[in-house]
């Protein structure tokens, strides 16, 4: 390609919402536009990325056995009806109506299209398994879009929906496909981790994540520091925790306690550790065609973890209670303890506090506290998994301390069992003759955040430094003076010749300064750039590897040798 006709507008300044460099230097290099919030245009260079992307995650899908296909983006209201996410998807979930006042949304995910595109055609446990894929265009009305192609609105996604006859054939799968992603992330040469993670909206039985570390992430991932345990915050457990302090000793009894609203003012009032003590989280939680307040008690010394309590309440949402809305529940703010909590009120407490003795909690009556409390005779349904695990917690695998990293989510797999098959009557005559809902399992992959990841993990104050497997261009190859015809013709044969081999060239024979040629190529980043300059009347060129920027003078006239050795092996 002849950069003189190749449109890749690029630009010295980034947008000024850009805070990340993925999306500072998509953009400046000409990748990506912006479109409206959390929309993108993909310019050439960016299509490129996202085709190499693709025809990696399309290989190793289609060596696993899976067949590709296309849903339309646009999906029936009634479809999503069928599975009963129509009115429970979030607003994420963007509706409208067409002409005829028909309900229809914009897919955000395609296990509705997939049961429906199976259901009455798969009939047979002999037609099982079977592994549908697509490579599309996804919409989701995030609350915050942000960082570039890290958190689109419209983004790209790999989605494949897996039919079993059985549970065991589920699993199986399942780890097919866990091994097939680790081969598309390798071989994207990322640094990824698969980790435990919560099902969230989509649902199952189980789902792992691929997390790519990286410190501008937006995922607290937990690891093990000695063993290969890694969760998801959201999903992640621990070795029940003790304290090395001594529990306070006191007969079950109220006491006055003024001013002491927070967990510290009441440790230091009773001088005991913040972990024999209780601590209330008020939230709203917000369900379908309801709200209501629910109280989450945890140890004094962790925190709520969000995800946790809103699974544990079975909302849609948690947000904030206001002061209003704790007053009409009849609860006393900064003295709330589940006993004797005011009646009527929904609340659940940390699975770690059961059967705990000599706590400390709030009495529901201003300036007062229990102490001497067991957290007994509450029904088993109201302990939940509640706590947020932290660093230095013990592995749940091997008691080792864990460590919280910083991770981007690039993939998701989940087993979803019967939950859509069922609700959406797709049923398979089973081997003794019986019909029985489809095992189904979903996995995804962020295709369009891929290419944002893979410069959060390989860029420097320059611009991109792309991976070969990925780059659009192997090689620039810049002539620095238009009218110099030696230079004009060696940059010309040597172009040719690069290309015939299938290496693929963009050719810097724009009418342009040094510095501005230079600056593009390091903004863009391909792994090579060779400089055809002055030094040719001596018979020399220059090499350039983006990557440490390393230069290095090589003989004109083995230049396409040494290029071809480094780049055709
Ligand atoms: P996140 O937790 O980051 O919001 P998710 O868990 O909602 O993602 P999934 O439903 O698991 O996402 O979707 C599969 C994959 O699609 C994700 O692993 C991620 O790589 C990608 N993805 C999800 N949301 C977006 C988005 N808004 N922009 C770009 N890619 C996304
Ligand atoms: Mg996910």
């Amino acid at each position: 390609m002849r950069f003189s006709k190749f449109y890749a507008p690029t630009f010295k300044e980034a947008p000024k919402e850009a805070s990340l460099p993925s999306h500072i230097f998509l953009t400046r290099a000409g990748f990506i536009e912006q479109n409206g919030a959390g929309l993108y245009n993909f310019l050439p260079l960016g299509q490129m990325v996202l085709d190499k992307i693709t025809s990696v995650v399309k290989d190793e899908m289609d060596s696993a056995g899976a067949q590709q296909l296309s849903f339309s983006v646009v999906t029936s209201g009634d479809l999503w009806r069928q599975s009963g996410r129509f009115d429970v998807f979030g607003k994420e979930l963007l509706r409208f109506k067409d002409r005829k006042e028909s309900d229809y949304v914009i897919s955000p995910t395609n296990e509705e299209s997939a049961v429906a595109c199976v259901r009455g055609k798969l009939t047979s446990y002999k037609q099982l398994p079977i592994n549908l894929y697509q490579i599309n265009t996804k919409f989701r009305d995030e609350a915050r879009p942000r960082f570039g192609l890290l958190r689109g609105r419209e983004f790209i996604m790999k989605d494949a929906y897996s039919f079993h006859a059985s549970e065991t054939d589920l699993d199986r799968e399942f780890e097919l496909m866990h091994e097939t992603y680790s081969r598309i992330f390798t071989r994207l040469g990322l640094d990824f981790r698969a980790v435990e993670a919560d099902s969230g909206a989509i649902g199952g039985s189980g789902s792992k994540e691929f997390m790519v570390l990286a410190n501008n992430g937006e995922d607290d991932i937990i690891c093990c520091s000695a063993c290969d345990y890694a969760a998801n915050i959201e999903a992640a457990s621990r070795a029940p925790r003790l304290s090395d302090i001594a529990a306070p000793e006191a007969e079950a009894a109220k006491f006055y306690t003024p001013g002491t609203n927070t967990i510290k003012d009441v440790a230091e009032f009773f001088r005991v550790d913040e972990f024999y003590t209780i601590k209330a989280v008020i939230k709203k939680a917000i369900y379908a065609d309801s709200e209501r307040v629910v109280v989450f008690f945890v140890r004094g010394d962790d925190e709520l973890q969000d995800v946790k309590a809103q699974n544990a309440a079975g909302a849609l949402e948690l947000v904030v209670a206001e002061a209003e809305d704790i007053a009409k529940a009849g609860l006393v703010a900064g003295y709330c303890g589940p006993v004797g909590l005011a009646s009527g009120v929904e609340f659940f407490i940390d699975r770690e506090l059961e059967g705990a003795t000599q706590m400390i909690c709030g009495a529901n009556e201003k300036d007062y506290h229990f102490v001497g409390v067991s957290v007994a005779s509450f029904n088993a349904d109201r302990f939940k998994d509640l706590a947020a695990v932290k660093a230095g917690d013990k592995c749940p695998k091997c008691g080792a301390p864990l460590e919280v990293k910083k991770g981007i989510e690039v993939g998701h797999i989940f087993k979803l069992g019967q939950k859509y098959s069922s609700a959406m009557s797709a049923t398979f005559l089973n081997e003794n003759g019986k019909a029985e809902a489809f095992y189904m399992g979903c996995y995804g992959i962020g295709v369009s955040r891929l290419m944002a990841v893979a410069i959060e993990a390989s860029h420097d104050e320059k611009g991109c430094i792309w991976q070969r497997q990925i780059s659009p261009f192997d090689i620039s190859v810049i002539l620095l003076n238009l009218k110099d015809d030696e230079a004009v013709s060696y940059a010309n044969s040597i172009y040719s010749e690069l290309k015939s081999l299938g290496i693929r060239v963009l050719y810097d024979d724009r009418d342009e300064r040094f510095g501005v040629k230079m600056s593009d190529y390091e903004l863009m980043g391909f792994p090579y750039a060779l400089l055809v300059g002055k030094g040719l009347k001596e018979g020399k060129v220059e090499l350039i590897s983006r990557k440490g920027l390393t230069k290095e003078s090589i003989e004109a006239s083995m230049a396409f040798e040494i290029i071809r050795q480094r780049l055709c092996v």
